[in-house]
C-alpha cells in the first residue's frame, strides 16, 4: 500500500512546490535533476584529492601529508570533515537563498549529491548521531529555520542515522561577528556553544553545517563535544571555500 501511495504523494508535492535549481532558482524541467542544465556544469562537486582534515580540494600532490595550507598551520578539534560542493559559481547564490530566502527545498538536491560525493565516507565513519551547528534560538525564530538543521535532518533521514539538535546549544551572540577580526571571531565563538544535555553517551558524532570557511565554528562545537567525552568527531558541510580561509 505504502509503495503505491508514495509516488503519488511525491507528485502532488512537486505540483505545489515544484523542484527548483539551487543554482538559479528556476523550476526544473522534467528531464533535469537537482541542478538545471545551465548550472550543472558550473557546480563543482568536491573530488579527490582533498585535505585529510578539513576536506578542502588540494591540487599539489606533494603537499605535506595531504594537508591544505590552513590545516598545516592550525590544529583542529574535529577529526576530519568533508564537503559536497566547492563554494564557488552558482553555489554562492544557492547557499544565500538556502540560508536567507526560505529555499529549504534545495536540501533534496544537496542530500542526493551528498550520497554521490560522500556516501562511502559517511558509511565508513558510521556516526552514532548527527548534530547540526545550532543557531541562537531568538535568531532562529526570527528567520524561521536553521539551515544547518534542515540539512542535518535530511542527511539523517537519507543515511538512517539518528539526529539530535539538543546536544549542543548556542548562546546569545554578544558581539556581532562582522565587527570582529578573524582571531577575535575564533575567540568569540569559543564561548558561543554549550552542552545542551548533561549525559552525552555517543562515541562518534557527525556535525553538520552549511558552509565551511576557516573551521572556527566546527572547532567550537567540536570542543564542546570533546569536553563531553566524545572520541570521534567528524563534520559534513554542503560547501567548502577554496584556498586558505576564505
Ligand atoms: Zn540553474
Ligand atoms: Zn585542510
Amino acid at each position: 500500500m505504502k509503495k503505491i501511495l508514495m509516488p503519488i504523494a511525491c507528485k502532488v508535492k512537486d505540483l505545489i512546490y515544484p523542484p527548483r535549481c539551487p543554482g538559479c532558482d528556476r523550476v526544473l524541467a522534467p528531464d533535469e535533476r537537482n541542478f538545471c542544465k545551465k548550472c550543472a556544469p558550473k557546480v563543482k562537486k568536491i573530488t579527490l584529492p582533498v585535505c585529510r582534515i578539513c576536506g578542502k580540494s588540494i591540487t599539489q600532490k606533494d603537499e605535506k601529508e595531504c594537508l591544505c595550507g590552513d590545516c598545516q598551520k592550525r590544529k583542529h578539534y574535529y577529526d576530519s570533515g568533508r564537503a559536497v560542493y566547492e563554494y564557488s559559481g552558482p553555489m554562492k547564490k544557492a547557499m544565500y537563498r538556502f540560508k536567507y530566502s526560505n529555499r529549504r527545498c534545495y536540501v533534496s538536491a544537496f542530500t542526493e549529491d551528498s550520497e554521490q560525493v560522500l556516501g562511502g565516507w559517511i558509511r565508513e565513519i558510521r556516526p552514532d548521531v548527527i548534530v547540526p551547528v545550532p543557531m541562537y534560538e531568538k535568531k532562529k525564530r526570527m528567520r524561521g529555520y536553521n539551515q544547518a538543521e534542515v540539512l542535518a535532518n535530511s542527511i539523517s533521514a537519507r543515511f538512517d542515522i539518528p539526529f539530535d539538535k539538543a546536544i549542543v546549544k548556542r548562546r546569545a551572540d554578544t558581539t556581532p561577528m562582522k565587527e570582529l577580526s578573524r582571531e577575535n571571531r575564533r575567540e568569540n565563538l569559543k564561548n558561543a556553544f554549550i552542552l545542551g544535555k548533561s549525559d552525552v553517551k555517543f562515541n562518534c558524532v557527525l556535525i553538520v553545517d552549511d558552509i565551511y570557511t576557516t573551521g572556527a565554528t566546527v572547532d567550537a562545537v567540536a570542543q564542546v563535544l570533546r569536553g563531553a567525552g566524545v572520541s570521534h568527531i567528524y563534520a559534513l558541510y554542503a560547501c567548502i571555500g577554496k584556498g586558505n580561509g576564505e
